[in-house]
């Protein structure tokens, strides 16, 4: 008989099990703020995701979360409605419109963000050289899943156009010229342009 656990040795069945401890716990704690204040759980997930995108418009905020656009659009009128939203004319493509988050809509990311301080302090009490282990394992993993289609957005270094890392010498960001030691690889960069099709 199959034991519904993981043998002892099987360390990378470990991880993937604690990562996916970690991911439910944060998504239990989003769920409980949600309720909280009356929200669905995608309606903050998407104020969240206004918050870190650096193009909030329909399309990409919809291909963030992998919902249809007509989900996402649902979903921002109640925000607007409950004044947690604002939409604005884009100031390079008129045509276009972005979301804005009101002051309310900020406080509630704040909120949301508070399960991920407990995270970001106990990462922070580890050694320089393991929390640069954990970064680079990470966005490896990362890469891994966007290749596999397993998620749709990224805007890792590591799978950015602008990653410049030929051997031998040193990774530079191509676009802002600047150096890109381990520990200075970003997980979410405004200036991110996805790999080219080869
Ligand atoms: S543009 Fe941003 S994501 Fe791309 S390589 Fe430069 S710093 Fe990294």
């Amino acid at each position: 008989m199959t034991s519904a656990n993981p043998s002892p040795g099987d360390v990378p069945e470990k991880i993937v099990a604690a990562l996916d401890r970690i991911a439910r716990g944060l998504r239990s704690h989003r769920q409980s703020v949600a309720s909280r204040v009356g929200l669905t759980p995608l309606q903050l997930e998407l104020l969240q995701t206004i918050d870190e995108s650096p193009r909030p418009v329909i399309g990409l905020l919809a291909k963030e979360l992998e919902v249809s656009q007509p989900t996402v659009s649902d979903s921002l009128l109640a925000l607007e409605r409950k004044g947690h939203v604002v939409r604005r004319r884009s100031d390079t493509d008129r045509r276009r419109t972005t979301m804005e988050l009101t002051d309310s809509g900020r406080e509630l990311v704040g909120e949301v963000r508070r399960a991920g301080e407990i995270l970001r302090s106990s990462v922070a009490a580890l050694a320089g050289p393991d929390q640069e282990a954990v970064l680079d394992i990470l966005l490896s993993l990362i890469g891994n899943l966007l290749d596999a289609g397993i998620i749709q957005v990224a805007r890792t270094c590591r799978t950015c156009r602008f990653y410049d890392h030929r051997d031998g010498l040193d990774a530079r960001c191509a676009l802002l010229q600047i150096p890109l030691p381990p520990a200075a690889l970003r997980v979410d960069c405004p200036e991110h342009e996805p790999l080219l099709a080869s």
